[in-house]
């Protein structure tokens, strides 16, 4: 007997003191034109300046599902990207035990409730602050 799993609504990221540091450099791509109804996404961390990657790549939070400690972001290698330099290789966001680890962390309902957590979050962050005189509104013709 297991006692029944206890669900991660949120991000331990987004308490994570680094997190400011991160948030304008996430970048939410839609996996477009899959077929769901509610597009999948990925979280990428694009050009994010040099000082600040060492850090990034340094940072542990629990696993969303099993609270193994994890490295949120990672490099992603490029599709014929053999070398073993981190070279060309990008970095994303991902809140659960790589598949390597384990195969049901990052394909639960924990780590798409932690995606959602961390995309409103993004969003959040880009809301444009009024009263900075650079609020565009724009209007349907
Ligand atoms: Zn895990």
């Amino acid at each position: 007997m297991t006692a029944p799993k206890k669900r991660v609504q949120t991000a331990a990221l987004l308490f994570h003191p680094m997190w400011g540091n991160l948030a304008p450099y996430f970048k939410i791509e839609v996996c477009a034109g899959d077929g769901h109804k509610r597009p999948r996404f990925r979280i990428e961390v694009v050009a994010m300046p040099e000082g600040l990657v060492p850090r990034a790549l340094e940072l542990e939070v629990p696993c969303c599902e099993c609270g193994r400690t994890i490295s949120p972001i990672r490099y992603r290698r490029s599709p014929g990207n053999k070398r073993d330099s981190n070279v060309g290789h990008h970095l994303y966001y991902a809140c659960a035990c790589p598949l390597s680890v384990s195969m049901g962390c990052s394909r639960g309902a924990s780590a798409r409730d932690n995606y959602q957590a961390v995309k409103h979050a993004v969003e959040a962050s880009r809301l444009p602050v009024v009263g900075q005189g650079e609020l565009f509104v724009a209007v349907a013709p």
